[in-house]
């Protein structure tokens, strides 16, 4: 049994983003990330302006990024189209490229990475690997993300009785996709689903897609339910029009959209998605994780590993409001009757639109900036 008095779970954003405060303040930690090579994560890319201001806290700035910028969102429904300016400009970037820069930060501030290292199951804080090796930590920062760990799960009620599929493909940059998508994120809306699309900072799209089991098993494949939306919904129809054919499907299964753990225990932080799991429509998963490595890095730098639950319930309540409404507005955008209801108040009210945007962000707290 190896120990390792602090321990992270995952190099995703939440993980790094804990590293990386961990690191500048001198404490000893070691952070295990299964893949060996930074992969392309399943997520629409969207960085909202609340989360640009957390990774500058992190000292990554936009321009490191090299990110295509949004302004827009555009919402699609059959016919109707609507648009509204974002409360602040955004950006959109591949996970490759942002998950790259910010382990790359981590390591340049003296965190020690290991790669290829894979958590079987949880006994405490106790992490059993997949070749057989323990490590044994005070305090452990599960970070794992979509995926979970044996032993410290995301109750399995959390998906729901027809639960959510993650989609995507990737389109390659072409000028006419670029006049269609503009600086803008689109929601298209259909039933038990939705596809946002923006382009990323090699103006290639990344077509997100989130879809219930029921909508994907009537429709027989991923591929097949593309094929079907891009005939059903024209304005969908021409942006999947720009598929080679040859692109990956990437699929996720069970995301536990809504699910946010309310009380914790000593010695365990859980971070990002581990943490609370907001619908992807609101463009705010990143922006929680990075936020989550923050706070929890911070409240263990002052507190310890006894400070865990008290950090577990804060951040559980600074979740509550943007993952319920973000909860609320997806569940009438997977409805048609109650979205050609919607639509029409939503373009009547500007400001509406802009309003939804900023409640579904997760506030600022003093742990955003320094150890309590
Ligand atoms: C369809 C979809 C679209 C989305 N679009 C957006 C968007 O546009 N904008 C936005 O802000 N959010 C979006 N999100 C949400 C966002 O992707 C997540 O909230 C975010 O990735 C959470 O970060 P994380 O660090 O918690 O987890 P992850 O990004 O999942 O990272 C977890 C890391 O842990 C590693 N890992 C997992 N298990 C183990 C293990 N057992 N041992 C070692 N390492 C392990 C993984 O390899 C991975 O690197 C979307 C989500 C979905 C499903």
């Amino acid at each position: 049994m190896r120990p390792i008095p602090t321990l992270i779970v995952g190099g995703g954003p939440a993980g790094a983003s804990a590293a990386i405060v961990l690191a500048r303040a001198g404490a000893t930690h070691v952070l295990v990330e299964r893949s060996r090579e930074t992969g392309d994560a399943i997520c629409g890319g969207f960085l909202s302006w609340r989360t640009l201001e957390s990774l500058a806290r992190l000292g990554v700035e936009p321009s490191a990024l090299g990110a295509a910028r949004i302004t827009r969102t555009r919402i699609i429904a059959g016919e109707r189209v609507i648009e509204a300016a974002l409360p602040r400009p955004a950006l959109g970037v591949s996970r490759r490229t942002l998950d790259t820069v910010l382990l790359a930060r981590a390591v340049a501030a003296g965190a020690a990475v290991e790669r290829g290292v894979t958590v079987r199951s949880l006994e405490g804080t106790t992490a059993s690997l997949d070749d057989g090796a323990a490590l044994a930590s005070d305090t452990l920062f599960l970070a794992s993300g979509k995926h979970d760990v044996r032993g410290a799960a995301r109750p399995a009620e959390a998906r729901g009785d027809d639960p959510v599929l993650g989609l995507r493909i990737r389109l390659a940059a072409a000028p006419g996709l670029t006049r269609l998508i503009g600086d803008a994120v689109e929601l298209h809306l259909f039933d038990r689903g939705y596809v946002g699309i923006n382009l990323q900072e090699d103006n290639s799209a990344n077509v997100c897609m989130a879809v219930h089991r029921s909508a994907m098993l009537a429709a027989g494949s991923p591929a097949a339910l593309l094929d079907a939306l891009a005939q059903q919904y024209p304005r969908l129809g021409e942006r999947l029009a720009y598929r080679s054919g040859s692109e990956a499907i990437d699929a996720i299964a069970n995301v536990p959209y809504g699910w946010r753990a309310t009380h914790g225990v000593g010695g365990l932080f859980r971070l990002g998605d581990q943490a609370g799991v907001i619908p992807s429509l609101a463009g705010e998963g990143m922006g929680i994780a990075i936020a989550s490595g923050l706070r929890a890095a911070h409240a263990f730098l002052g507190g310890g590993a006894a400070a865990a639950p008290r950090f577990q319930r804060d951040f559980a309540r600074a979740t509550r409001r943007p993952i319920a409404l973000a909860g609320l507005v997806r569940d009438a955008a997977e409805r048609p009757r109650v979205t050609l209801a919607a639509l029409p108040l939503l373009s009547h009210i500007p400001r509406l639109i802009d309003t939804i945007a900023s409640l579904t962000r997760i506030g600022h707290s003093p742990l955003d900036d320094s150890p309590r």
